[in-house]
């Protein structure tokens, strides 16, 4: 997941914030939920309507055919990802299911949070923790699929990976949603039944937290 999206916006720009030393008046917006649920997807129409940054996290997994560096993610060894860990280049990092890496570089994000833009983040229950710890007034919103079976039909539909590994997800993402219910690091939880209805419901989040800032 994780393509990239740009475009200018001039949202949120005159925003007054409580951590003013901090410097980022563009809106974070962290989009969660388990794997095949419709992140990526709803995403880009987010991006379309609202403009902003995809922020295109590193990783030690292993690249599918359809992904590109540099677009779905950046494809990094382990030493590599160690030494950007080590030289602090990330907003957060995590082992996601204690299998591949996983980290948000930092300066992009805090580039286009400064010139006003929304950044949008697709990461995990624990990156998310951490990013809020770190951004308190960014918006934390879970993407719910309508049923069980439904997640299984659409994570084979991605086309991504074998059946073995659409298991181990499909297990995975109810220990996320679990984890993401039973905490408290959400703002709001949409479910996805119909991507236009999803995707208004998230826009009107996101446009009611720019208009609380303005
Ligand atoms: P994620 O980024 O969460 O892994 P994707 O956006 O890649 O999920 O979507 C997974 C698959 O489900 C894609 O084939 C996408 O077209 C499909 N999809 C997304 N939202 C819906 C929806 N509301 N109804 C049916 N299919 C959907
Ligand atoms: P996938 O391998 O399916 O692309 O992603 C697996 C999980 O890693 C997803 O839950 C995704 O949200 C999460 N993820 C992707 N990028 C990051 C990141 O930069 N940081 C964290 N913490 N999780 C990420």
């Amino acid at each position: 997941m994780g393509a990239s999206g740009h475009a200018a916006n001039d949202h949120a720009s005159a925003h007054e914030h409580p951590h003013a030393h901090e410097n980022h008046p563009g809106l974070l917006l962290l989009i969660c939920g388990p794997s095949g649920v419709g992140k990526t997807t709803i995403v880009h129409e987010l991006i379309r309507r609202f403009g902003g940054l995809f922020s295109v996290s590193a990783t030690t997994r292993q690249r599918s055919p359809q992904e590109r560096d540099g677009v779905d993610y950046f494809f990094l060894d382990e030493p590599t990802f160690q030494k950007w860990i080590d030289e602090d280049r990330f907003l957060e990092h995590a082992q996601v299911f204690g299998r591949s890496w996983y980290g948000t570089p930092e300066a992009p994000v805090r580039a286009e949070l400064a010139k006003g833009h929304m950044v949008v983040l697709d990461i995990d229950v624990q990156g998310a923790d951490n990013v809020r710890k770190r951004i308190p007034d960014s918006l934390a919103v879970f993407i719910l699929p309508p049923d069980e079976p439904e997640l299984l039909k659409r994570l084979r539909a991605r086309g991504r990976e074998d059946e073995a590994a659409i298991q181990r997800r499909f297990a995975e993402s109810k220990l996320e949603i679990a984890r993401a219910t039973h905490g408290n690091t959400f703002d709001a939880f949409v479910v996805n039944d119909t991507l236009p209805r999803a995707t208004d419901e998230v826009s009107a989040i996101v446009a009611g937290r720019l208009a609380d800032r303005t």
